[in-house]
């Protein structure tokens, strides 16, 4: 399998290349060449499989052969043998056609771990390979850093420094990052704000003659591997749920996008969905694209969803290339507009999207409001993301025959200050987390300065 860029300018890929590389030379986005498809018979046959047999399926095809398939059977095994719960994502139902998707049942609590177990385990087995180390670096306010330390912390060939803003940062979420104590894990508390750790590994990984010639690795989420590892539960649920005899529908609460397109590949590659709802925040690039055509930057709003709190969705820029049929040169025209003033999608493409994709955004006051609703029809506690789900779920219900399946992104304990904002006592975390506020911690505070920062890593890295 060869993988390509969005905007139609850097070469081509393996999947070891495109995995260790993350952003295309060209500034765009690598997508497969061509999208895998499963025929309907290959669909009903994962009906009952375990998932980690599912994501094997699933997986495979974009793997093209570079792991042997023993090897990425025990890979894909293990990264799901982190899971708490044995059916790893449990469906939930609501009501008679609603379900709860629940992807929090990882190490953090949130779905980024489905992703995240799995990248840093595939990062080790072609590092370990090729006889070389690499260093991730990477900028938190909450849910990635936990994650993506989670996943590596048991990986021989990677150090991983995530930067997180001094005292800004949830104690829960911060002790999820600070009590990892392994020897490759390296968490830095900077004393500024969000942006300027974000800006200290943008210039890093913009000039990395500080590393003398190690590999410096992104695990966000414009990773091709993260998407990847996106794509297998929707495919596991909808075949649960009786696919692909019949249709399903997704809500997905979104931000960066790569969540609710990964279900955009599960359906090219044969799964019949019939909608994908997006929610958003009050921070809505998304939905006012998709209802108003109005593709530009807003000021960011913090709000009681923060792992939600975007300006720009940057893997938006995937579909964006399906929608303009590969047309990798007017993407890279709209992006490069969009970039420094607002803009607007051509008829045909925003008309395409428009078929598949509907929209709903949702402020705080009503996510508070949703987590009581949900709480009194049934019981259930949504943590704040899955509210903008539940809530958009809700209103673009479609037709009454298909089951809509929401994906709840976070367990309710790591967020519990819109929880007791909501009127409940909080949430307890899950046994296996309940000393977490007892643990050892460890980090280190450095300035908001890049040479600091730097030399930090650079001695640091093993
Ligand atoms: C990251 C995150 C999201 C947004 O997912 P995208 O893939 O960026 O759209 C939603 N909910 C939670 C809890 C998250 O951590």
């Amino acid at each position: 399998m060869r993988y390509i860029s969005t905007r139609g300018q850097a070469p081509a890929l393996s999947f070891e290349e495109v995995v260790l590389t993350g952003m295309a030379s060209d500034g765009g986005l690598y997508v497969p060449e061509r999208i895998p498809r499963f025929t309907t018979d290959e669909l009903a046959d994962m009906a009952g499989l375990p998932y980690a047999e599912i994501a094997f399926r699933v997986m495979r095809p974009y793997v093209g052969g570079e792991i042997d398939d023993d090897t990425f059977r025990t890979i894909v095994r293990d990264a799901y043998a982190t899971f708490s719960h044995d059916a790893v994502v449990p469906l939930n139902q609501l009501d008679a056609s609603h379900f709860l998707l629940e992807l929090f049942h990882g190490p953090t609590l949130a779905f980024k771990d489905v992703a995240l177990q799995l990248l840093g385990r595939i990062l080790d087995h072609f590092l370990k390979k090729r006889g070389e180390r690499a260093v991730i670096m990477g900028a938190t306010s909450g849910d990635t850093g936990s994650a993506a330390i989670e996943g590596c912390r048991h990986c021989d060939n990677l150090d991983i420094f995530i930067l997180h803003p001094h005292q800004r940062v949830s104690e829960v979420q911060r002790r999820q990052m600070t009590t990892v104590l392994a020897d490759n894990v390296f968490n830095v508390a900077i004393e500024g704000n969000f942006d300027d750790a974000q800006a200290m590994v943008k210039a890093s990984f913009a000039d990395q003659g500080f590393l003398n010639g190690t590999r410096l690795v992104a695990v966000n989420s414009i990773n091709w591997a993260r998407i990847m590892a996106q794509i297998v539960y929707y495919v596991a649920s909808a075949v649960a749920l009786g696919a692909p005899q019949r249709p399903v529908n997704f809500c997905v609460p979104s931000a960066n996008f790569g969540n609710v397109f990964a279900g955009y590949m599960a359906h090219r590659m044969g799964l019949p969905v019939e909608r994908f709802v997006i929610a958003t925040n009050a921070n809505d690039i998304l939905h006012r694209t998709l209802a108003d055509n109005d593709f530009s930057k807003r000021d960011l709003v913090a709000t009681l969803a923060p792992s939600m709190d975007i300006v720009v969705s940057s893997n938006f820029e995937r579909l964006l290339f399906e929608a303009y049929e590969r047309d990798g040169d007017a993407v890279r025209e709209l992006l490069e507009r969009f970039q420094s003033e607002p803009a607007a999608l051509a008829e045909a493409p925003l008309s395409r999207l428009r078929e598949r994709f509907v929209s709903h955004s949702v402020d705080d006051a009503t996510i508070l409001e949703v987590i009581r609703e949900a709480h009194h029809r049934t019981q259930e506690i949504l943590d704040p993301h899955t509210a903008t789900g539940y809530r958009a779920a809700e209103c673009e219900r479609g037709e009454p025959g298909v089951p809509m399946v929401t994906l709840a992104t976070a367990h309710p304990a790591k967020f519990a200050e819109a929880v007791v904002k909501a009127g409940f006592p909080g949430v307890p975390l899950p046994p296996h987390m309940d000393d977490l506020l007892e643990r050892e911690e460890r980090y280190t505070v450095l300035t908001a300065e890049l040479a600091e920062v730097q030399k930090f890593v650079a001695e640091q890295r093993r």
